[in-house]
């Protein structure tokens, strides 16, 4: 019998629902459970993936090859497990299913609705994913904040899984913000009785509230929201701003949310807790030294588009006792005059993915100044076509050599798109996607670092390494350490000249957890502080 969990959101958004939720899976998985963790999206997109990276952050990437939410990201990151493509659904996705079906003539006649037949469908999906998983409990965040016009079959969708199932099996969260009114310390519980309200008018009635606020939630403020929204105080979890973003199940279970939840499920679980995410904590706290490292991109305005590459850095830092300063540096602004300027301070540099010709000479000539001064480098996805785009062009004089993304006519087209490929036509979800394998090379660097030589890892991106050049390419010193033997393309590359300069085109950052860093990463940041060390 699966469990379910609902998250909502009230008062405001970005108050942290993505994390609360993934903070109560770590604290049941913790407890002995076996958790899996669902996103309701409410726009008509049918996956991010067509979205900019302005509008939507990072699109994270399932190992079954799903576009998703980054919220994604944190419940792995967070729960240690891997999800499927049951895990992100969007409005989007529901309707194309409904009307694919009423196309197929499935409803025999009968008038298609919001209700039944939206609201069943999105009711099907959580329990595919309790199916599908296996899982104790099912964590399922709902995207938006309560009262949004489109997040309102979703609520009715849980509303119903709430009234078809026991009372017992599915508690509802809502996360709320406490805010105090500017020159008065006061905290003011209103807005959190109104969104209580809201989802009263809904049919749902929260059973415990997460709680932001800029300072203490006391008792007094606790009692007067268990008055009016008829919960036990115990129900009421204040999420304090904290150091690193990991400390937040520990808060939780400090405050015992653990026990409250399973009590209410009326679950038997491990009573200890298991003590290693603590410990994780409590080592990354240590961090001692601090280095640099330089992240050039295209969107670099907005953090969250890089959001899985920053977690990475930032968590295979602490795992080697470093406090990760990122800078977070614009490939249009960097040039071949300026590059050493800009760059002279970085320990390491790492480039990852992007899409277009914006910005793209900028990250030629990162990767020349990396290449050319021994300064630990990694590339991901579009930054490894980059490498091997300055490599022809400054290296091999390959005047004009470019990916045919950016220049359909040059003459060198070192990254392009494989025979198969053409013609190109949607460009939702026709990216090669999700996990495919990596062989890796022995006596490579890859090797070194992976310690294994079958890797499945995780992609994004139509354009690959055009196996033409390979010969040429292998002149200027660049060896292949890893391949896809299925597809006969380059995974990775490395110069066999430099201490650590490697380039993949997967995304080796979706993989990378809090509790087990991925090699790639873990590299990088031992690389960029020995260079550290030296100066
Ligand atoms: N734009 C490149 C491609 O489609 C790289 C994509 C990426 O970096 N995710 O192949």
């Amino acid at each position: 019998m699966t469990k379910f969990i609902f998250v909502t959101g009230g008062v405001v958004s970005g108050i942290g629902k993505g994390i609360s939720g993934a903070s109560i899976g770590r604290l049941l998985k913790d407890r002995g459970l076996k958790v899996f963790m669902q996103k309701f999206d409410p726009y008509i997109n049918v996956d991010p993936g067509t979205m900019s990276p302005y509008q939507h952050g990072e699109v994270f990437v399932t190992k079954d090859g799903a576009e998703t939410d980054l919220d994604l990201g944190h419940y792995e990151r967070f729960i240690d497990e891997e999800l499927t493509k049951v895990a992100s659904i969007t409005t989007g996705k529901v309707y194309s299913k409904v009307i694919e079906k009423e196309r197929r003539g499935d409803y025999n006649g009968s008038t298609v609705q919001v209700i039944p037949h939206i609201t069943d469908e999105i009711k099907q999906s959580v329990y595919k994913a309790a199916k599908q998983s296996g899982a104790d409990v099912v964590i399922t965040e709902i995207g938006g904040t309560v009262g949004d016009i489109e997040s309102l079959p979703f609520l009715e969708a849980i509303r119903q899984i709430h009234s078809e199932n026991k009372t017992e099996d599915v508690l509802f969260v809502h996360t709320v913000l406490i805010p105090t009114i500017p020159g008065s310390d006061e905290l003011k519980t209103k807005p959190t009785q109104h969104s209580f309200k809201a989802l009263m008018s809904y049919g749902i009635k929260a059973d415990i509230f997460i709680t932001r606020a800029d300072g203490e939630i006391t008792d007094a403020i606790k009692e007067k929201i268990s008055l009016f929204c008829d919960v036990p105080k115990e129900a009421i979890i204040e999420s304090k701003t904290v150091d690193l973003i990991y400390e937040v199940p520990l808060v939780f279970h400090k405050q015992g949310l653990d026990d409250y939840i399973l009590e209410r499920f009326n679950l038997k679980a491990k009573s200890d807790s298991d003590k290693s995410w603590y410990k994780m904590v409590e080592e990354f706290k240590k961090a001692d030294k601090k280095i640099n490292i330089g992240l050039v991109g295209k969107y670099i305005e907005l953090h969250d588009a890089y959001i899985s590459v920053n977690q990475a850095l930032y968590d295979a830092g602490y795992t080697n006792r470093a406090k990760v300063k990122i800078h977070w540096l614009d490939s249009e602004q960097i040039n071949d005059e300026n590059v050493s300027e800009v760059l002279k301070d970085m320990d390491g540099i790492i480039m990852p993915g992007g899409f277009g010709s914006r910005g793209v000479e900028g990250m030629i000539a990162t990767s020349k100044y990396a290449r050319e001064n021994n300064v630990p480098f990694l590339g991901i996805c579009y930054g490894m076509q980059m490498v091997a785009i300055d490599i022809c062009r400054n290296k091999l004089g390959l005047k004009g050599a470019n990916s045919t993304e950016i220049d359909p006519d040059t003459p060198y087209p070192i990254v392009d798109l494989l025979d198969n490929q053409r013609p190109n036509t949607n460009i939702g979800g026709t990216l090669r996607l999700g996990n495919y394998e990596c062989t890796v090379e022995k006596d490579t660097l890859a090797y070194r670092l992976y310690k294994e030589d079958k890797v499945l890892e995780r992609h994004r991106h139509r354009y690959e390494f055009n196996n033409n050049f390979r010969g040429q390419i292998r002149s200027a010193g660049v060896v292949f350490s890893g391949i896809n033997e299925d597809l006969d393309v380059v995974e990775i590359m490395e110069l066999k000249d430099n201490d650590f300069f490697i380039a993949c085109q997967f995304h080796p950052e979706f993989k990378s957890r809090p509790n087990k860093i991925h090699p790639l990463f873990d590299g990088l940041i031992k690389a960029s502080l020995k260079k550290n060390n030296k100066q």
